[in-house]
């Protein structure tokens, strides 16, 4: 029997209902079992129904469920303030909660924005960013993503925004490895900057290990040091979109971490709240949050921020990395997995490029390696493949956005708590899946 529902999202697409999950498993109300392969959207990070989350969850349950922030600080949210001003670079000491990554990224730019007005740098308000990228979806931060069929029906009710190519390395043909590479994508943005007037630049935004938008992509050697040091020698403040790759998912705490950049602004979510609770964060240098406060506050922010509940989830997720070494496991096994995915690449002709970092990995689809042409896309494989995987039990996250409408890549990126025994699991069914996949695409190719 199927009853009507009177629920929405973006497509109508209907899918099992679930029922429990547990680990990097869940199980739908039929019974049936699947891998999260993707930690739902890269966000179940530790995994589901973690029992010191749920405790500590069920604790601050019984205290208070809400203080509204004008009225009351609440002990998480000081506690979860602290620890995150721990794990981030020096100085960047104020942490500002809100309840998912659009409005982390919106709180990002409103505070350069107003900022940069404080200081009297009035004329600094655009926002550069990079194609393809994927920032939010509510219209401050859809005018930084660099996706036109996202953006396309609302660009008369958006600023439009200064956009530089993504340092896609593997689709030019350019070494990852070398420094020129790096100081090539870099240069665009400098030139970007010279172009629009520095003085009228206010920020660039990018993600230092991207996201669903590019598929885990990985800078190359020298950019994230480039950037910096273009955005400084410009006035422009930098921001890190950490929203996916914050939260220890790559093995460091950010994505950044890996080579040493700190920026001026942080955004994180997803993997901050980990599932448990709507929760993310603008993270500021304290040499911005207090000219901001000084001059009367900060003009900006959202009823649920700093929900106790939320916050008590979040550092209980952050207390559980730690105690369980998951950024630890998350380099192991994302090594791990990662030379399972290049091995797919002896296997299936149609496989491109394998990349990412720790347990945030994704592979891309194309119709030979030498061109690395897309395939085909009347093949639709971007969500072919998934529903092939889907079928095995496996959850995987595609995108289709290679110049913002060609090109298949697949996120694959399991909770960081996945043992050895656990990929070969995964990869089983995705080989299982792949396999039928190539029965479908390789005639295609052929022809
Ligand atoms: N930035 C990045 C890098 C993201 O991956 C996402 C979510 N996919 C967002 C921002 C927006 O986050 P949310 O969906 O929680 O609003």
């Amino acid at each position: 029997m199927t009853t009507k529902s009177h629920l929405f999202y973006q497509t109508d697409s209907r899918r099992p209902v679930l029922a429990e999950a547990r680990g990097i498993y869940m199980w739908d109300v039929d019974g049936k079992r699947y891998i999260d392969g993707s930690s739902g959207a890269m966000v179940s990070n530790i995994g589901h129904s973690n029992p010191r989350v749920l405790d500590a969850m069920r604790r601050q349950m019984e205290k208070s469920t809400f203080g509204y922030r004008l009225h009351f600080e609440t002990e998480p949210g000081e506690k979860l303030a602290a620890k995150v001003a721990g794990l981030t670079p020096e100085g960047m000491e104020k942490v500002f909660f809100v309840s998912g990554g659009s409005e982390a990224v919106e709180s990002a730019i409103k505070l350069a924005r107003q900022y940069a007005v404080t200081v009297g740098q009035n004329s600094r308000w655009k926002v550069i960013s990079r194609t393809p990228s994927y920032h939010g979806s509510t219209l401050g931060a859809l005018a930084l993503t660099g996706y036109n069929p996202l953006t396309r029906p609302f660009e008369p009710m958006m600023q439009p925004m200064p956009k530089i190519p993504a340092p896609r390395a593997y689709l030019d043909g350019l070494d990852i490895d070398d420094p020129a590479t790096g100081n090539h994508y870099a240069e665009m943005l400098e030139r970007k900057i010279i172009e629009e007037g520095p003085d009228t630049v206010l920020a660039f935004i990018h993600e230092p290990v991207g996201g669903a938008s590019t598929g885990a992509l990985v800078p190359p050697a020298g950019y994230m040091q480039a950037v910096r040091e273009i955005c400084d020698r410009h006035g422009v403040l930098l921001i890190h979109d950490e929203v996916m790759s914050g939260g220890g998912r790559t093995g460091r705490f950010l994505g950044a971490d890996h080579w040493g950049v700190a920026p001026d602004i942080i955004a994180i979510s997803k993997g901050f709240g980990a599932g448990y609770a709507p929760l993310g964060a603008m993270i500021a240098h304290d040499r911005l949050v207090e000219p901001v406060l000084q001059s009367g506050g900060f003009m900006h922010g959202h009823t649920y921020a700093g929900n106790p509940l939320a916050c008590a989830a979040g550092l209980a997720v952050l207390e559980e990395i730690e105690a369980g070494g998951m950024m630890e496991n998350a380099t192991r096994s994302g090594d791990l997995l990662k030379s399972r995915l290049n091995d797919l690449m002896q296997r299936y002709a149609f496989i491109g490029d394998v990349r990412g970092r720790g347990l945030l990995l994704a592979f891309e689809l194309v119709s030979d390696r030498q061109s690395m042409r897309p395939l085909p896309k009347e093949l639709n494989a971007h969500s072919e493949l998934v529903e092939l995987a889907y079928e095995q039990g496996l959850i995987i996250y595609s995108r289709r956005t290679r110049d913002g409408v060609e090109g298949d890549h697949f996120l694959v990126c399991p909770p960081m708590i996945t043992t050895a025994a656990q990929i070969d699991e995964l990869m089983e069914m995705l080989t299982a899946a792949l396999d039928r996949f190539a029965e479908r695409v390789e005639p295609a190719l052929r022809r």
